[in-house]
């Protein structure tokens, strides 16, 4: 069975005073039976330490270490404190002109240093409005996830780029046709691909994440802007725990 995950994702969002809402999370799903991951910024990762939820770093670089100015290693996160790192984020896809094969190659270090890689795919709303969605995700799921993924070291993220942080949601039908199309292409393709946890990501609100969660193959959700704040979180937490 895919394991259920609330992920968080504070892109470059969050300082020490941030933190006091992770103890307010910790009072309501300190002892939750599914993964709440947060993803904070790297200054972050060790001050997390302390908390019950898993933590992910935000990227990594390919290399284990070298003269790669501002970048941080796969290795770093998992000496840091984090377990989980977040891989080929629309915005580092965009803001980065990170390419597939450099995903993969991210994805790869995340495993050498015994990370679990979530790696992050989705159409944009050309490619959408083109008719191109599902082609779109086959290229991206061929070119981003290596040979050597399994469920245990790789979660997909499905995060249509249209619908990050715009408050736009695709309907449910559309969420569960892209989703039961990435579970067929991984179960094609890996030996444990019906265990792979795929998450939805894109405007999940307190107010919509019972309706996401219902979808078939939606085994959780990577949260953006309503992870900040306990008090936005932890409804779409409670709602997986629900589902
Ligand atoms: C994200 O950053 O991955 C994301 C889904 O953001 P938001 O929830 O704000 O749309």
């Amino acid at each position: 069975m895919p394991r259920k995950i609330a992920a968080g994702n504070w892109k470059m969002n969050g300082v020490q005073s941030t933190l006091a809402e992770l103890r307010t999370l910790e009072d309501k799903h300190g002892d939750a039976d599914i993964a709440i991951l947060i993803c904070p910024p790297f200054t972050l990762i060790s001050a997390c330490e302390d908390t019950p939820f898993d933590i992910g770093g935000q990227d990594c670089h390919p290399e284990d270490a070298g003269a790669h100015t501002g970048d941080i290693s796969a290795e770093m996160l998992a000496d840091a404190g984090a377990s989980y790192v977040l891989v080929g984020h629309s915005e580092r896809r965009t803001d980065h002109g990170e390419t597939d094969a450099l995903v993969a190659t991210k994805a790869q270090a995340a495993y050498d240093a015994g990370l679990i890689a979530v790696i992050c795919i989705g159409e944009t709303l050309d490619e959408r409005e083109g008719g191109n969605t599902l082609d779109v995700i086959d290229a991206q799921l061929e070119g981003s996830v290596p040979a050597t993924a399994d469920a245990l070291n790789t979660v997909i993220a499905y995060e249509p780029v249209w619908a990050i942080g715009t408050g736009k949601v695709p309907t449910t039908q559309q969420i569960a046709e892209v989703h039961s199309h990435i579970r067929t292409r991984l179960s094609d393709r890996f030996a444990d691909g019906a265990a792979f946890s795929l998450l939805y990501g894109g405007s999940v609100k307190g107010s919509n994440a019972a309706d996401i969660f219902a979808v078939p193959h939606v085994n959780g959700a990577l949260v953006g802007g309503a992870s900040l704040t306990a008090q936005d979180f932890s409804p779409i937490i409670a709602a997986l725990e629900e589902a």
